[in-house]
């Protein structure tokens, strides 16, 4: 996905294309910025949130944002092969994930465990001894998922303590993470903020100092201060997606996919795989070549719609893998023209949010499903902001 996202724009093939407004992202970082005394921590994992990753993260950081974070070390060395210098954090890696890699890269690393610990430890005695790798102590706030659970934290900000002491890591951070932070009045909120300056303090008492201390992702970063710390980590409201409601943020994917061809079909015609939609009259169909390998979920069948020939228009029968046939009734429409499936919706285009809906899932499970063979042009905010090839 990186490689297509670094292509020069100047491919013409004219399937479906995914168009990135990197303005979008830029004035929803300075929103961000604006709504908060703390650091931003743009999250670019998932590719970006499907906008491409070293894309995000650089027009994150020339407006508002001081550090990147990410799930995997992969995804941390691809920044930096993007030339991308900014700290970075990585945060989810199994035992043998490759941590001397990392440590080398400069990236900053979550460590949940004890076992964690000792391998980084390992990695880091041995690539590199003179510069003690960062890491941040990651503590379980509520969600009996990621990082350290609170009767294991004494004992692992004990050993960090011994570690950094003895010259092998600096602990820089603490971090946690929010379970329902998009709904306020969810008592798990209150439990995840105590749980989390329970874990300071136990930290504190260990002797560390971790400067960066980190709970909110986005929903938190929105709607309550009282969990921002030195530092949010905002990834899907870079991306303009608000899981609170409350915030009016910038879109910037629009996906669109020529007209293949336009048929016309008598009443009783019956449209796809195991005959999904049968046409009730005669009416017009056009074919777009673009289906579920592209992102557009099977489960949106019979709700789904496009933009075409600026109306609305229903996606009939089954959505294919490659392909999805749209019902024109009886408005003409030519091989060529360009349907928009999803935009900002400015134009009344669906939006991001109604694929959501009409597949039952969230905006974040959309945007990262776009897939690898949909071809990818990035608006740039400006042209000093142009990407570099790697
Ligand atoms: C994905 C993720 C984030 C970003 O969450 P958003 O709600 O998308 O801002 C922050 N922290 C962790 C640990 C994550 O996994």
């Amino acid at each position: 996905m990186t490689v297509l996202a670094a292509l020069p724009a100047t491919r013409t093939d004219g399937g479906p294309r995914l168009e990135v407004d990197l303005s979008a992202v830029a004035a929803n970082t300075r929103l961000f910025a604006s709504r908060t005394d703390a650091d931003v921590m743009a999250v670019v994992k998932a590719d970006g949130f499907g906008h491409g990753a070293a894309d995000v993260a650089r027009t994150a950081l020339a407006h508002g944002a001081t550090s990147l974070g990410v799930t995997s070390i992969d995804e941390a060395l691809d920044l930096r092969a993007h030339g991308l210098r900014a700290p970075v954090l990585s945060w989810l890696n199994p035992l043998d994930a490759p941590y001397a890699a990392a440590l080398a890269a400069g990236v900053d690393l979550a460590v949940p465990s004890r076992d964690h610990l000792d391998a980084v430890l390992r990695c880091g005695r041995a690539s590199a001894p003179e510069r003690p790798g960062r890491i941040h102590l990651h503590l379980d706030t509520g969600m009996a998922r990621d990082g350290a659970e609170p009767s294991a934290w004494p004992a692992l900000c004990r050993a960090a303590r011994r570690a950094e002491r003895a010259g092998l890591v600096q602990v820089v951070g603490v971090m946690g993470h929010l379970g329902c932070a998009d709904d306020p009045s969810d008592e798990c909120n209150a439990l995840g903020r105590r749980r989390f300056a329970w874990g300071l303090e136990v930290a504190r008492a260990a002797g560390l100092r971790p400067v960066q201390r980190h709970l909110a992702a986005t929903s938190a970063t929105l709607l309550d201060v009282r969990s921002h710390h030195t530092t949010v980590r905002v990834g899907a409201g870079l991306v303009g997606i608000d899981p609170t409601g409350t915030t009016p943020l910038r879109r910037g994917l629009t996906l669109t996919a020529p007209v293949v061809s336009v048929r016309r079909v008598r009443a009783g015609a019956a449209v796809g795989y195991g005959h999904g939609w049968t046409a009730p009259f005669a009416t017009r169909l056009a074919l777009l070549p673009i289906g579920y390998a592209d992102g557009l979920a099977r489960a949106t069948e019979g709700r789904a719609e496009v933009l075409l020939r600026g109306r609305r228009r229903p996606l009939v029968g089954r959505i294919s893998m490659d392909q999805v046939v749209v019902d024109l009734g009886s408005d003409e429409v030519q091989p060529g023209e360009t349907a928009t499936v999803f935009g900002p919706g400015d134009a009344g285009e669906p939006t991001v949010a109604d694929w959501a809906t009409w597949a039952g899932t969230i905006e974040h499970e959309v945007v990262t499903g776009i897939g690898a063979r949909v071809r990818r042009d990035v608006l740039p905010t400006h042209p000093s902001a142009v990407r570099s090839l790697p």
